[in-house]
């Protein structure tokens, strides 16, 4: 790494550092993640971890998919913990490479207990999580002075991939002025249907955030009623975060990067690509 005014922690041979790669832009990394990216001997990387970042690894660095790829079954976490304990054991300098944060519907936790129980050292590289990546990058602030003091992040997807039941849907819907909603594209609608049945106005506003961060971002709003459909219609595909709440409507002032992009169309000279 280029010089700087203070010393990033030695990455030790034989430890595993589980890090969080951000949402997709390569912007968004910690200095601690670059770091890591350039010192480690192996990368073991997911499937939502994005090209650019990737780039960014030691060119001498192994990389090693660890996600689901065109449907196939992806690897088993046990195999994965396994893999990860195997190579920190062979010396080597490990940078678990993660989307967005490790620890955030991520299962740093899990992976960090296997590190432990295997007696290898670790250390957790927090990263910027999509629901915070996405959010500024759709001109929505998380909170508002006016509109909320608390915020809900919410998986849509059970292990077994339906709904989670073990959610109080209704207490959610109730007491959480804000939701950030993970991996909830395929079951909008129900998520939807349950958020207004337990109470919540069928009109509040609604954000779908889909490749947050990476130039083929998209975002969508609509209500809480009519979400799944527009969402449809305008052929979102995941990965893709949700906000249900009135911080929203700010975006329709603060969308500084749709604002940023029609300012470039209009100095672009007639013809001109970009
Ligand atoms: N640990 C990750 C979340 C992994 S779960 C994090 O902190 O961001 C996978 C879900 O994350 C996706 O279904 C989607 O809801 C969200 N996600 C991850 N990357 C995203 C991106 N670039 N744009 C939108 N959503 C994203």
């Amino acid at each position: 790494m280029d010089a700087l005014p203070f010393e990033l922690p030695r990455f030790e041979a034989g430890t595993v550092w589980l890090v969080g790669a951000g949402p997709g832009d390569p912007g968004l990394l910690t200095l601690l993640a670059l770091h890591a990216l350039r010192e480690s001997d192996v990368v073991v990387y997911d499937a939502l971890v994005s090209d650019a970042v990737l780039a960014l690894a030691d060119p001498k660095s192994a990389l090693i998919y660890a996600g689901k790829r065109g449907g196939k079954p992806s690897p088993k976490q046990p195999d994965i913990s396994r893999r990860l304990v195997e190579l920190a054991r062979e010396g080597k300098r490990v940078c678990r490479l993660k989307g967005g944060d490790p620890c955030l519907f991520g299962r740093g936790g899990e992976e960090a207990l296997a590190l432990v129980e295997a007696g290898v050292r670790f250390r957790l590289v927090p990263g910027i999580t999509a629901g915070v990546g996405g959010l500024a990058y759709a001109g929505i602030p998380m909170t508002h002075r006016d509109t909320n003091s608390a915020v809900t992040f919410v998986t849509g997807h059970a292990v077994g991939g339906a709904v989670p039941e073990d959610l109080d849907w209704a207490a959610l819907a109730g007491s959480s002025q804000v939701l950030v909603l993970y991996m909830a594209l395929k079951h909008l609608d129900a998520i939807a249907a349950r958020l207004i049945g337990a109470g919540r106005d069928a009109a509040t506003p609604v954000a779908i955030i889909a490749n947050a961060t990476l130039p083929e971002q998209q975002v969508v709003v609509s209500s809480l009623a009519d979400c799944a459909q527009d969402a449809q219609t305008a052929g979102i595909e995941p990965p893709a975060v949700i906000v249900v709440g009135e911080v929203v409507r700010l975006r329709a002032t603060l969308d500084w990067l749709g604002a940023s992009r029609a300012e470039g169309d209009r100095a672009a000279p007639p013809g001109s690509i970009g």
